[in-house]
């Protein structure tokens, strides 16, 4: 067996009602004034007037910040740093979907050490802690509240890039589902999907381990059998709970173990074309699952018989086959689009996209049959 090592949040704290500690928890890790990151969703939310009266009442000030955009750009999270340093908060709390959680995980970065976005995108390039981070989600999907990366958008050159670092894991995840009821059902299909991804890469990856196998397998388990009753009805706060839970684990497996060749792929949808990344992920899937079948065969046909019950296959080839028609038909039932042509992309935007998407190096390390940008641009084009 390779070593590995396994790392996520300082303390994940998971359940229906949890967020009403994060008072207690702030006062734990800041001291006078905190910067609320916070999903513009909730910009004139109840929670906020709750959270802005209870962090006062525990000797805090909040400072709230929702300059956030979809699929941040650098500049939000350059603005919140400034605002950060100005007010000189201790603590950075992140309420909201996964651009909301990476705009403050970037800015606490920013706050604690010189420099820009830029100056840190790729792996291990931050010098130094930022400030303490309590991150919360709002969104089952990306499962950035224990990752160590924080995705941005660079909407001049129209690329993607990740800080990748270990002073972005935060001191505490909180996760509450009932925060989840509120996503409408497009969203809740579309993150759904990114989650299933994370989950489906990570245990498919080069570099997958022990232990982000379990909390992968967990993950699919648990989003096969609830994203489709949460999209179809929000308030069912089972599956909402069963689909926090799955992208919890799926981050964790994420972080771990990396992910391959989708998210390599969905980078350039997202950098060139907006597609918004879990829907960018959920359409590529089962093209690259297919494309990976062959290289490990009974890892697949172990993540079929786990996404729904079916009858058992009678080979390993027959439960790799089973596991992406399996992944095809939920797509379907949740209203995921299938083609390229359904996001409006155009056919003649593959030979920009297929080498920009295998800059996306470690991705495309961790996927488990080599992959060239032949091999890429062959599967851009099946997707019409
Ligand atoms: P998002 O954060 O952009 O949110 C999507 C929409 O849902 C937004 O309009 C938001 O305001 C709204 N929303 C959020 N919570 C809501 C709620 N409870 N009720 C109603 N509406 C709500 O989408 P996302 O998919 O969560 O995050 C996408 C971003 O995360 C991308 O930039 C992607 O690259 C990044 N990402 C990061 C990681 C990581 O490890 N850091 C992993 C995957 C994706």
């Amino acid at each position: 067996m390779n070593s590995f090592s396994f790392n996520g949040a300082g303390e994940i704290i998971f359940g229906r009602g949890t967020v009403s500690r994060l008072p207690e928890l702030a006062r734990r890790y800041g001291k006078g004034p905190v910067l609320v990151t916070l999903d513009p969703f909730f910009s004139g939310s109840d929670l906020k007037s709750r959270l802005n009266k209870d962090l006062k009442s525990a000797g805090l000030s909040p400072v709230f910040f929702d300059r956030i955009e979809p699929e941040p750009s650098p500049r939000s999270a350059e603005t919140g740093a400034r605002l950060a340093r100005k007010k000189g908060c201790t603590l950075v709390v992140g309420i909201g979907g996964g651009s909301a959680l990476d705009t403050a995980k970037g800015l606490a970065i920013l706050a604690g050490n010189p420099g820009k976005v830029s100056d840190y995108v790729g792996l291990d390039r931050v010098p130094g802690p930022g400030l303490p981070t309590i991150l919360v989600p709002t969104t089952a999907g990306t499962g950035s509240e224990v990752t160590f990366t924080a995705v941005f958008t660079n909407r001049q050159t129209k690329s993607k890039g990740g800080i990748n670092s270990r002073f972005l894991y935060p001191a505490v995840a909180l996760l509450d589902p009932e925060l989840t009821l509120s996503l409408p059902p497009a969203v809740t299909a579309q993150t759904g999907m990114d989650a299933l991804t994370h989950a489906m890469e990570a245990y498919t990856s080069n570099k997958a381990n022990p232990l982000s196998d379990l909390v992968a397998l967990k993950a699919v388990a648990l989003i096969g059998a609830a994203l489709k009753r949460a999209v179809q009805k929000g308030t069912d706060i089972e599956a909402r709970e069963n689909m926090l839970l799955g992208s919890l684990l799926a981050g964790l497996a994420l972080a771990n173990a990396g992910v391959t060749a989708v998210h390599a792929m969905a980078y350039p949808l997202g950098a060139l074309f907006n597609v918004p990344h879990g829907l960018a992920n959920a359409v590529l899937l089962p093209y690259v699952l297919e494309f990976n079948r062959s290289s490990c065969p009974e890892r697949f046909a172990r993540m079929g018989a786990l996404l729904s019950r079916s009858a058992a296959a009678s080979t390993l080839e027959q439960g790799a086959k089973q596991c992406i028609r399996k992944v095809i038909r939920l797509s379907r039932a949740i209203g995921i689009p299938e083609k390229l042509s359904d996001l409006k992309i155009p056919k003649k935007a593959i030979p920009q996209m297929a080498p920009a998407a295998l800059k996306i190096a470690r991705p495309i390390e961790n996927n488990p049959r080599p992959i060239t940008e032949e091999d890429i641009a062959a599967l851009y084009r099946q997707m019409y």
